[in-house]
């Protein structure tokens, strides 16, 4: 029997995906913060939320239908990351297109980077920031990739035994 600690996560549960969203909430608000005090615009800050959607707009199309967790609900599904979403998207099978691991990381780095024009301004915010990204990427890595179902995704890291258990 797996260790509850490695075993790997069969269900969404609510308060991981409460857990993210205030984990998340750390960066996002050191980064509002900066925008509004130091921006000459509200456009930028508009910007922002612009650029984060269609990056969330994106990865829900090109990798959430192939995910395991997505298929898990009918109408909605539900991870760490989404909760109660509609499937705006048909459930497809096997991995997803190489690009989009790609374009993950890219988008990511736009989100990341965005913000720090205005952070570099106020140095505590930008520590609050990059301390805040720090802590939301390893506990993804330590607690989600490790347990996680889509064992097609690049950055799963559940064992390889633990997979052929699954899967058996
Ligand atoms: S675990 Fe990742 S790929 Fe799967 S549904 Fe959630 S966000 Fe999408």
């Amino acid at each position: 029997m797996a260790c509850p600690s490695i075993g790997l996560a069969t269900e969404p549960i609510l308060t991981r995906f409460v857990y993210y969203k205030i984990l998340t909430l750390v960066p996002v608000s050191a980064a509002f913060t900066a925008m509004v005090r130091h921006g000459e615009s509200l456009l930028w800050p508009l910007l922002y939320v612009g650029l984060c959607l269609a990056h969330a707009g994106i990865m829900n199309a090109a990798k959430c239908p192939h995910c395991p967790y997505y298929k898990l609900g009918d109408r909605t599904f539900a991870c760490f990351i989404w909760w109660g979403t509609p499937k705006l998207w048909a459930e497809r099978e096997g991995p997803e297109r190489p690009w989009v691991g790609q374009y993950a990381k890219f988008g990511w780095a736009i989100l990341t980077f965005f913000p720090v024009y205005w952070l570099w301004q106020e140095w505590p915010l930008l520590l609050i920031y990059f301390f805040g990204i720090a802590g939301l990427v390893m506990s993804i890595g330590l607690n989600e990739c490790s347990r996680c179902l889509n064992f097609n995704c690049g950055h799963c890291g559940v064992p390889e035994d633990l997979r052929r258990e699954y899967l058996e």
